[in-house]
């Protein structure tokens, strides 16, 4: 397994300003760091991602995208093409977040072709899936997360090439969390549902955690197996809380 990935989702937040100078700082802790335990994934809002990726340019710390369309170019107003997050120079690109399913009606297999369109562009899809709290009181979880695989994951996935983040909706932005043993449980479903799925990678593709993850909680969620980092929302918009995240592994 690759190093541990810690990820900021930055949603819709800060201006160009803010934002660079966020980036800024996490890039110039990142270059003080001897042989780092992670790899740390900023992803601003795509206004933002040009001026971030040239001042943080050779420090390590990697840039991506929130979102990407699922075609190459054409006649698709306001959307953004993976190749034009490619050509800032983005690594990674977050698909199918809950936030993106619900405001904008994303089904599984829309996720599954803009995962494949950041692939074939060279980035790493970053594909969200989770349930909602109804759900997971019905018990309802581990089916959940294998329908939303199933749909979700693009033919010709690779450890390289893909990240699963496990985004309970219920945890995002409300200070809860599953349990240990539920996340370690549904870590390990998620693998499960890999191996059946893309039986030769499942073993290296990085399963992340996402929902209220703070400086608090992470050495915790961290340690759990088949917790292979995390993906912040929140406190990844202040440097020291999202530095102490990847500093808790
Ligand atoms: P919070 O960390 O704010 O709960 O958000 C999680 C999230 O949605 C990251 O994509």
């Amino acid at each position: 397994m690759a190093r541990k990935l810690i990820a900021g989702n930055w949603k819709m937040n800060l201006l160009r300003d803010e934002g660079t100078a966020l980036a800024r700082d996490l890039a110039l802790r990142l270059a003080r760091t001897v042989d780092p335990a992670f790899d740390l994934l900023i992803c601003p809002p795509a206004t933002i991602i040009a001026p971030i990726a040239a001042a943080v340019a050779g420090s390590g710390l990697l840039v991506g995208g929130q979102d990407c369309h699922s075609a190459p170019s054409g006649a698709h107003t306001g959307d953004i093409a993976a190749r034009m997050l490619a050509d800032l120079g983005c690594s990674h690109v977050i698909v199918g977040h809950s936030e993106r399913r619900q405001d904008h009606g994303e089904i599984d297999l829309m996720v599954a072709e803009k995962a494949r369109a950041a692939q074939a562009e060279g980035m790493v899809a970053i594909i969200c899936i989770g349930e909602t709290e109804a759900e997971r009181n019905a018990g309802r979880a581990p089916q959940i997360c294998s329908r939303q695989i199933a749909g979700s994951l693009p033919r010709g996935a690779t450890a390289e090439n893909t990240v699963i983040a496990y985004e309970p909706i219920w945890a995002i932005g409300t200070g809860r969390t599953p349990t240990a043993a539920e996340v370690a449980d549904t870590h390990a479903h998620i693998r499960a549902m890999l191996a059946v799925h893309v039986p030769a990678e499942a073993a290296g593709i990085r399963i992340l955690y996402g929902g209220s993850v703070k400086p608090s909680n992470a050495a915790e969620l961290l340690s759990l197996a088949n917790v292979d980092g995390a993906l912040v929302g929140g406190a990844s918009l202040k440097a020291d809380d999202f530095w102490a995240i990847a500093q808790a592994i």
